[in-house]
């Protein structure tokens, strides 16, 4: 099993949506009227190699979203900067890997903000999998007034429903395997999104924690720590708290979209707590 972090483009948004500020409305509302932006943060996605096939874990930015800035959610315009080239998209850094479009078995969003399904246009011949309650708050005029583009997305965009079961796996009690072998598995990790998933993936006695935006990083995941964004803080900190408890039961590389540390957590098997 060999898995990539690759790196498509970079994010700055602000220091109360990394950490929320305060409970309830306020802590929602803290990320419009706070003035401290973060550093430059990477947006990863991730490539494994399975005994099955290629699986991709999100698809990063997309250099053409943010051409026509003027139909972007103001959100999107105001409360958050990206920075990425054309060719730091996925589809041009897998194809400088090796992997073409027809290479790649199957595609799952961990949910479908622009950071994370800004790469679909690469894979028109995948199976791509997203979360039917993550389509769902994604679609159409309401998608688009809680700042998805679904008006961006490729015109032959369909995915399967991705459907967890009421199957434990660890800690988490719905999951859905992505490969026959059940070494790459999907659990529900509501949050950041209602819907949101996260993908691991077990090489050996390792887990590798593929976590989307269910932290910015790993203090914060370990800290019991919710963002500014999540719409309900109790269901966010559960998970959190059940991610934690999947850390300590196994040797864990706990890998978020986000975090700048991954790329060397990766690269030397750094576990979570260790
Ligand atoms: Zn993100």
């Amino acid at each position: 099993m060999k898995i990539r972090a690759i790196q498509t483009g970079s994010v700055r948004i602000k220091a109360a949506q990394v950490e929320g500020r305060g409970h309830g409305l306020r802590r929602r509302l803290a990320i419009f009227t706070g003035t401290e932006w973060t550093e430059w943060l990477p947006t990863y996605a991730w490539v494994i190699n399975t005994d099955e096939g290629i699986i991709v874990v999100d698809t990063g930015q997309g250099a053409h979203l943010l051409e026509s800035g003027k139909s972007l959610h103001p959100f999107v315009r105001w409360e958050v900067a990206f920075r990425i080239e054309h060719e730091q998209e996925i589809g041009p850094q897998l194809r400088a890997l090796g992997i073409g479009p027809r290479d790649v078995k199957r595609v799952v969003l961990s949910h479908l903000h622009m950071d994370h399904d800004g790469g679909l246009a690469h894979f028109p011949n995948s199976e791509i999998l997203v979360a039917p309650g993550e389509l769902k708050s994604a679609s159409g005029y309401l998608g688009r007034l809680r700042g998805y583009l679904p008006h961006r997305w490729p015109s032959w965009f369909d995915p399967r429903p991705l459907n967890l079961a009421a199957e434990p796996f660890g800690p988490f009690t719905m999951s859905r395997r992505l490969t026959e072998a059940g070494d790459v598995v999907a659990v529900a990790t509501p949050g950041h999104t209602a819907d949101h998933i996260s993908v691991a993936v077990q090489d050996g006695d390792t887990s590798y924690f593929l976590a989307g935006d269910t932290s910015y990083n790993q203090n914060l995941m370990l800290g019991g720590k919710v963002d500014g964004v999540s719409a309900d803080e109790r269901v966010a900190i559960a998970t959190l708290d059940t991610i934690r408890r999947f850390t300590q039961s196994r040797p864990t590389v706990y890998l978020p979209t986000h975090d700048p540390q991954c790329a060397d957590r990766l690269a030397n098997r750094r576990l979570a707590g260790a």
